[in-house]
């Protein structure tokens, strides 16, 4: 009995404890809406930069990935009571049923595009708008495609509000932009089941794309570069697990 008793006084602890931690958190994002943005965002560049370290520690090796990494708060990206888990390497949840690619996935996503500044990179699925405020630090012209206006419109705001203006598109990722094209990279961060047609043609010639091709239970990133008019090289990079491409929009 006593022990039980025991047990629940630590339990009531450890609650105690998160509780403190959950508070800590809210008011940190309260302090950065306030006057300390100053604090706020010494503290985020310093886990930035951390996670940073630990995605080298990894095998990334792109410094201007990393830097990127470095330097975009991710925590304003996902909603309020996960921040504090926004520079963990873990994906997290966005609204829709989505998420937030991990860390890793998207540094190594971006290193295979191999970034030149002042390319123009199209971007399929913005969800929170994190990939693409990655690559727009990365000094890409960024095009991004949502099938989600929900989405669309959330990603838009908190881009803008950090600075980022990537050009946001409310649309089907699977027809691409046409009347924007030809791209020097697309990267796909939604897993189709096939390679979209579509989008290869609207690569320029020497121009690749990164996408991670496969079913719900795993996928193959593969890079797929345009070497002619008809004509385009294959090749596989490790596997993942995306939320599928999934056609048409939605509200
Ligand atoms: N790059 C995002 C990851 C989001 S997850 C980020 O940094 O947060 C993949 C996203 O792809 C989801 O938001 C999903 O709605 C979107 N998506 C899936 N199929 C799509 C399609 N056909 N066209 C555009 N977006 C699509």
């Amino acid at each position: 009995m006593e022990i039980l008793e025991r047990h629940r006084i630590t339990l009531f602890t450890i609650l105690l404890c998160c509780g403190g931690l959950i508070t800590c958190s809210s008011n940190k994002t309260k302090t950065r809406n306030s006057n300390s943005e100053v604090i706020m965002n010494f503290q985020q560049t310093t886990e930035a930069a951390k996670l940073a370290k630990q995605l080298e520690q990894k095998g990334i090796s792109d410094q201007l990935v990393l830097k990127a990494i470095a330097t975009v708060p991710r925590h304003e990206f996902v909603d309020e009571e996960i921040r504090g888990a926004a520079y963990l390497d873990r994906p997290l949840p966005i609204e829709r049923g989505q998420t937030i690619s991990q860390p890793f996935t998207v540094a190594y996503q971006s290193e295979l595009l191999r970034i030149k500044p002042g390319e123009k990179v199209l971007e399929i699925g913005t969800g929170s708008g994190y990939q693409a405020a990655i690559l727009f630090e990365m000094g890409a012209d960024v095009y991004s495609i949502e099938r989600f206006e929900e989405l669309y419109l959330s990603a838009k705001k908190t881009l803008n509000s950090l600075g980022y203006y990537p050009h946001l598109f409310y649309g089907d990722g699977y027809e691409g932009l046409p009347d924007e094209a030809p791209f020097d990279k697309i990267l796909v961060t939604a897993a189709p089941e096939e390679i979209p047609e579509k989008l290869m043609y609207q690569l320029r010639i020497g121009g690749w794309m990164v996408v991670p091709v496969g079913g719900r239970m795993g996928q193959k990133m593969t890079i797929i570069k345009r070497t002619g008019e008809d004509s385009f090289d294959e090749s596989l990079h490790g596997d993942f697990i995306f939320v599928p491409m999934q056609k048409g929009i939605e509200k």
